[in-house]
Parts: C-alpha cells; sequence; structure tokens
C-alpha cells in the first residue's frame, strides 16, 4: 500500500475498536489502483459525525451537515465521512436532504462514476461492488446506475467526466457520453465556482486536447460563461501545441481566439479570482504590444521573469513559433538582466534630490526610469559615480 494509506491505517482501527466499519474511498483509490501518485485519502466510515467526534481527542467541523468531520492527527489532517445517500436534487445541484446510513455499499451507490466508487479496507481488500476496477482497466468512464439520471441529479458530473478524461486519458461510456449531448443545459443551473473547479483541472490535464474535443462535440461548451456561439474559434485551438501551456497560459489563448474584448468581463463571468484576471489581462497586454515587448529590456524588467515567460509561450503558440524554445530564450533574457529589481538600482530617489535640487515631483521617478533603462541597455554601469556623470552629461542635473 501506499505511504499516505499506511499512515491512515491506525485511524480505520480506531473507528473499528469503537464498533464501527471504516475504508478508504474515492479518489484515492482509484489512484492507487492506476498506479498515478495520490494527494490524500478520503475516509469513509458507518459511524455518525457525532459518533466519528467522540473516538477522537481533535477534530474540526467542516462539513458536517453532508457528513464530513476533519480528525486532526499527528500522522495528519484526515476528511472522514459518514456513509451517506442523497435524494431529491430539485435543482439539479445539490441534495434536497442527505441520510446517514449504515451500509457502504448504498453510500457508494451515490458517488458519481464506477471507478469512484471503490473502497478499500485497512488491510488493502478491494470492494467493488459496480466493477470500477473493470472500467478501470478498459479506461471507461461509467456512471453508476443511468448516466441520465445520475446527470439530471448533479450537472456537475457532466463537467467531471471531462475533466478525468483529461486527466486519465480514459473515454466515456457510449450511453454516458448520449447523456452528455442531452443533459448540456442542466449546467445552467450549476455554480460557476464549481464548473470553475473542474474546467481548470480539465485544462491542466494531459489529455486536455481530447477532452475540449468532447466538450465540444457533445455540445457542453454552449452551457459554459462566455462559451455559446464560439464553436469554430475554441475548436482552432485543438490544433496548437496547448499540452505545453499553464492554465494561465492557455485562459489567454482562448480569451484571442473567441476574440473577447472585454477580458475583465469574461474572466468574471467565469468567477476566477481577481489575481488570476489580473495575471491573465497581463499576459495579454505583454503580446498584444505593438513595439515586441520581448526587444525590450525595459518591458522585460517590467513584466518580471514568470508573467514575460508566460507572454513568450503565449506569443510563440499565436505565430506557430516553438513555444519550449521561446520559455527558454526569454528565460535566458531574463536572468542576463543586469537589474531584477528597482532597490538594486545604484541611486535612490533620495540621491536624484540631493543632485537636482528640484522640489519632489513625478520628474524623480521619470528620472529613474530614464537611469533604469540605461542601465539595463547597459548604455551605463549600474554605478553611482557613473550615474551621476551621465545625468550631468545629459544635462539633467
Ligand atoms: P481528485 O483526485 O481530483 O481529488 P476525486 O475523485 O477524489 O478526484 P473529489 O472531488 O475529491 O474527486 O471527490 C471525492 C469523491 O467523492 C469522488 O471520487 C466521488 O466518489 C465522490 N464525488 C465527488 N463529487 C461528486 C459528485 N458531484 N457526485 C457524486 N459523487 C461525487
Ligand atoms: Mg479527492
Amino acid at each position: 500500500m501506499d505511504r499516505l494509506f499506511l499512515e491512515a491505517v491506525p485511524i480505520l482501527e480506531r473507528i473499528e475498536e469503537a464498533g464501527f466499519e471504516a475504508f478508504f474511498v474515492g479518489g484515492s483509490v482509484r489512484d492507487y489502483i492506476l498506479g498515478r501518485p495520490i494527494n490524500d485519502v478520503d475516509i469513509a466510515t458507518s459511524a455518525t459525525p457525532l459518533e466519528v467526534k467522540a473516538i477522537f481527542p481533535k477534530t474540526a467541523d467542516v462539513g458536517i451537515e453532508h457528513g464530513t468531520v476533519l480528525v486532526i492527527t499527528n500522522s495528519g489532517t484526515y476528511e472522514i465521512t459518514t456513509f451517506r445517500t442523497e435524494s431529491g436534487y430539485t435543482d439539479y445541484r445539490r441534495p434536497d436532504s442527505v441520510k446517514f446510513v449504515r451500509s457502504l455499499t448504498e453510500d457508494l451507490q451515490r458517488r458519481d462514476f464506477t471507478m469512484n466508487a471503490i473502497a478499500m479496507d485497512k488491510s488493502g481488500k478491494i470492494i467493488d461492488p459496480y466493477m470500477g476496477q473493470l472500467d478501470l482497466l478498459q479506461k471507461k468512464i461509467t456512471t453508476v446506475g443511468n448516466p441520465h439520471d445520475r446527470f439530471s441529479e448533479d450537472g456537475l458530473r457532466m463537467m467531471r467526466a471531462l475533466r478525468f478524461v483529461s486527466q486519465l486519458n480514459f473515454h466515456l461510456e457510449q450511453e454516458t457520453f448520449n447523456s452528455l449531448k442531452k443533459n448540456g443545459p442542466i449546467l445552467r443551473e450549476i455554480a460557476v465556482e464549481r464548473i470553475l473547479v473542474e474546467f481548470e483541472k480539465l485544462l491542466a490535464g494531459d489529455n486536455r486536447i481530447k477532452a475540449l474535443n468532447l466538450l465540444l462535440e457533445s455540445g457542453l461548451y454552449q452551457f459554459l460563461p462566455q462559451f455559446a456561439g464560439q464553436k469554430d474559434n475554441l475548436k482552432k485551438i485543438l490544433f496548437l501545441p496547448i499540452n505545453l501551456l499553464t492554465v494561465n497560459e492557455l485562459w489567454a489563448v482562448i480569451l484571442i481566439y473567441m476574440n473577447m474584448k472585454d477580458v475583465e468581463a469574461s474572466l468574471r463571468a467565469w468567477k476566477l479570482p481577481v489575481k488570476t484576471i489580473r495575471s491573465i489581462q497581463r499576459i495579454l497586454q505583454l503580446v498584444k504590444k505593438e513595439q515586441a515587448f520581448e526587444d525590450s529590456n525595459l518591458d522585460v524588467f517590467k513584466a518580471g521573469r514568470i508573467q514575460a515567460v508566460q507572454a513568450a509561450k503565449v506569443k510563440a503558440i499565436l505565430n506557430d513559433r516553438n513555444v519550449l524554445e521561446a520559455e527558454k530564450s526569454m528565460t535566458l533574457m531574463y536572468e542576463s538582466l543586469s537589474l531584477k529589481h528597482m532597490s538594486d538600482l545604484a541611486v535612490s530617489g533620495e540621491d536624484l534630490l540631493t543632485w537636482h535640487k528640484e522640489k519632489p515631483g513625478p520628474w524623480v521617478k521619470e528620472y529613474l526610469e530614464l537611469i533604469l533603462e540605461a542601465v539595463l541597455n547597459l548604455v551605463i554601469k549600474n554605478e553611482k559615480g557613473e550615474i551621476k556623470e551621465w545625468l550631468n552629461r545629459c544635462n539633467l542635473i
């Protein structure tokens, strides 16, 4: 068993000693069977949240109404969720009621896909009532039960299906794909924040081109923010080497291909965090600059290493140039800048005020920028004496 499971075995044992059942479930068991790296283990139990809290001295209520208690131990922090069923779903997203149950099989039945409905006990024995292992073997994404019903219950599952295609290089079982084509409008009922989480996982996955193609072919794209009517534009992206891009770089490419004029509004519609929006906006500003930013030491300095490299990669994609080479050469260019931070400059605003005897004003900043540019372009050395002489020669002081 993986180290993360072994470390958590004592947790399962404690729950069992108290007279309840406990299993590893969900993504970690799936990834373990697939031989993929595991990030965190989820535990499901027959004990109710209150019973779980009585077993462990240190817990936190993170989602107690859904049955989840956070158990904090020396070996780590674990989400322990009571076996439950869900019913209702009148709004296509959240169950009207969550019912705690004592049977593992019932709990596994409420899960989205057969590959995510596999449990493992403390000795490594697999419990797989919905034949998830067979689907794993066949690289197939199959809903637990009728796909139409399961997608109607929670439309987000359709986006999850596609993000698993992207992460795992699986395909959709035929009925599941057909149902995706029919149930797109249900996505309208889902909170954009939840869609965004799955979509960004899709964009980050190794098989993003395959998953994006399914997004277009199933028609689901029409129900994503800003994507309606953009099939032809989005399709073009699939012919680019977008696997070499980070998620933010890919957002920039998507916006360019969709001819989005108001970048901020488009990304806000996706509920992206403001910090991410700013970062994508900066990539686009650099890419669209009339005078190539990569020809200017000052522009690259101002952009900073990360933004400059991101913009260089996006530009390379758009101009059908080698992305990795663009990344390498921009990294080199940044590394060879004679300065990395304004504070590295050998003179400060104070120096200028002493030398020039003018009242403080916007000129200080302007002069500093002139000096910065001269130093970056190796016109002068970054040295107080030389800078002063240069200012003198230029009749600036
Ligand atoms: P990851 O490795 O990315 O975390 P995951 O499969 O663990 O993938 P989570 O969102 O962490 O995904 O969910 C944990 C488990 O909860 C899933 O494996 C699945 O069994 C169940 N699950 C999550 N979301 C849904 C959903 N919308 N409908 C039904 N079951 C779900
Ligand atoms: Mg998970």
